[in-house]
């Protein structure tokens, strides 16, 4: 039920991980954090409390990079356990998200990927979201950015996702629908959260995604945030954030 990113020149790792337990008021079940080292995706998930992702990180040595996508999951579709857990991959390990929420229509879209060859590991509705994106970015030869559009028109539920492809390892891609998703905006880098709880130390920018819209957060390019249905382009609200300092 919390959503941690981040992109930019800073270790991800103990970034997310604060993040995650910021955001443990929304309660959880699992939790998981995915990272890209620069050269290969390295991803940690677990039933259980974010103390117990930081000893299996601390086991399976996930924890170097500059990018990374942190979850902690509230299971809807699959039991809590740590097959179910948040990050999924695609078929082809290329791509992986992170959701909070739920797909509606997860059924027949997983019969239909199936029906093509897809497999899957987990009982989630969220694994059947990425497979759908990857099976649109093939098959309609687009970049992700617009195969997560695609997708998300596919699909009926509700959502805040951010979706990593490590062949194009300078952006996330984020979108909301009925979850809350912000993004903190600082010099070479961006924060992905449910809240700007973890963020707050780092920038006073924010950006708060408005239902139906997605953004494109790369690096070293000015944020482009869209509505999902008609493609038109957003200029969004930057918002000054004010630090509680008792926190
Ligand atoms: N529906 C997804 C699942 O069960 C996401 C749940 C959540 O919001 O954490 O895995």
């Amino acid at each position: 039920c919390g959503i941690v990113g981040y992109i930019g020149h800073r270790e991800a790792y103990p970034l997310i991980i604060k993040g995650l337990k910021r955001l443990e008021y929304r309660g959880y079940d699992s939790a998981g954090i995915v990272l890209y080292d620069g050269s290969d995706l390295k991803l940690s998930k677990t039933k259980g409390k974010v103390s117990d992702l930081e000893a299996k990180a601390d086991v399976e040595n996930t924890k170097n990079g500059n990018i990374g996508m942190g979850h902690t999951r509230w299971a809807t579709h699959g039991v809590p356990n740590d097959v179910n857990s948040h990050p999924h991959y695609s078929n082809s390990g290329n791509l992986v998200i992170i959701h909070n929420g739920i797909i509606e229509n997860y059924e027949p879209i997983k019969k239909e990927l199936i029906n093509r060859g897809y497999t899957f590991k987990s009982d989630t509705d969220t694994e059947v979201l990425i497979n759908l994106i990857e099976d649109v970015k093939k098959k309609e030869n687009v970049g992700l950015g617009k195969a997560v559009q695609i997708a998300l028109n596919q699909v009926v539920g509700a959502y805040a996702i951010a979706v990593f492809d490590k062949e194009k390892p300078n952006e996330i891609i984020v979108a909301r629908l009925g979850s809350p998703l912000a993004i903190g905006i600082g010099e070479d880098e961006f924060f992905i959260a449910s809240d700007a709880s973890p963020f707050i130390e780092y920038t006073s920018n924010a950006i708060y995604l408005e239902d139906e819209e997605m953004a494109i957060v790369r690096l070293h390019k000015p944020m482009k945030v869209r509505k999902i249905k008609d493609d038109t382009l957003v200029d969004p609200y930057v918002q000054e954030l004010q630090m509680n300092l008792e926190q």
